[in-house]
């Protein structure tokens, strides 16, 4: 794609009509409610021939290429490997949840922040995504499955705090009620803890639900684990949670990848228990709990009845802690491990 011309389905309704300045305010509205259903300049039948070969000229719409597939036997889960226009390749999950469909979106094609258990870190980071291509992977996978999708969460490749304002400007226009209309409750943003964006986000106002990745409790076993730790410290990190609550009311998710010998034992739970109740009184907060995905390499693994034993301890301590369903198991649903494959990464 030419980088001189206009990435088309990045743009707010008032920036099209910006670009289309001798356009009817009702042709913007028109061309808004097409792409935001993923069609091509050919299917927007209902515009002028002339206007549509005007936006090919001038414009391109970035939706991803799918080129592979997945589909679960067991529960239906759809993971799809995308190519962008420039060949790189990013992923998205859809699963079918009793709430609803959720998309699983990438932010970024490859990461910075080299979580040492992440497949999406190992190789390095490409580039941030645009707006329109986290939209792209909804409005693709809506279109291929069927399915109507209700809830998206930012946990697939890449940091959306590492990409702040394309993130920001992906959220505002997914929500529009003339595009996607998805409410910005209905969706999570997980971070492994950038905490000055945490601020920002609070900032921001929006009613997105925040997701922390925390998987240990203390600094020094965090910090192996997650370099951002050594950056911002597990009080900066909660403390920002705290400010993220008291301005926008919402309740914080935390995620706790389980892993065997590294971060599952009681004493742990403890530890963790601990320290959320003690640095977040009167906050509400639940603990996800996440059996660690092998990523080969890493050789971490997770064993089933510690990730039980993990929960029963927390929950013994008043912390409200659930174990997240694996979908998809079949088909390999955890992220960055189809980009690496295809990108010989
Ligand atoms: N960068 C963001 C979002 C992407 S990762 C973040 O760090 O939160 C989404 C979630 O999957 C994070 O909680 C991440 O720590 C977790 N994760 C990454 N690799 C994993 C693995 N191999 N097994 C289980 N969870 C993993």
């Amino acid at each position: 794609m030419s980088n001189t011309k206009t990435d088309i389905l990045s743009l707010f309704p008032e920036e099209l009509a910006t670009l289309l300045e001798n356009e009817p305010s009702y042709r913007i509205k028109q061309l808004f409610g097409w792409l935001h259903k993923g069609a091509t300049f050919d299917e927007m039948t209902n515009l002028p021939k002339k206007m549509r070969e005007n936006l090919a000229e001038k414009t391109y719409i970035a939706l991803p290429e799918i080129l592979k597939k997945y589909t679960s036997k067991i529960d239906g889960t759809v993971k799809y490997l995308y190519r962008l226009h420039d060949g790189q390749c990013i992923e998205s999950v859809v699963m079918q949840y009793k709430h609803g469909n959720t998309i699983c979106i990438s932010s970024q094609a490859g990461c910075k922040m080299g979580c040492k258990f992440c497949a999406s870190t190992q190789n390095g980071f490409a580039r941030n995504l645009t707006p329109s291509e986290m939209l792209g992977q909804v409005l693709v996978a809506q279109n291929d499955t069927g399915l109507r999708i209700s809830n998206i969460v930012l946990m697939g490749i890449g940091e959306p705090l590492d990409n702040y304002d394309n993130v920001m400007k992906f959220l505002r226009l997914v929500s529009l009620d003339e595009g996607l209309n998805i409410g910005l409750r209905h969706i999570s943003l997980s971070t492994c803890g950038v905490v000055d964006k945490i601020y920002k986000l609070a900032d921001e106002n929006l009613p997105v639900t925040l997701s922390v990745s925390l998987h240990h409790s203390t600094d020094e076993d965090r910090s192996a684990l997650m370099p951002i730790n050594k950056k911002w410290n597990i009080d900066s990190l909660l403390t920002a949670c705290k400010v993220f609550f008291d301005k926008t009311g919402r309740r914080i998710s935390f995620e706790y990848a389980v892993i065997s010998g590294v971060n599952d034992n009681e004493k742990q739970a403890n530890a963790l228990a601990s320290l959320l109740n003690g640095k977040l009184p009167n906050i509400p907060f639940h603990v996800n709990l996440i059996p660690v995905n092998t990523v080969e390499g890493t050789g971490f693994k997770s064993g089933i009845k510690n990730v039980m034993l993990f929960q029963s301890a927390l929950e013994k301590r008043g912390v409200n802690a659930t174990i997240r369903r694996k979908l998809g198991s079949d088909i390999n649903a955890s992220c960055g491990q189809l980009r690496r494959t295809e990108m010989n990464l």
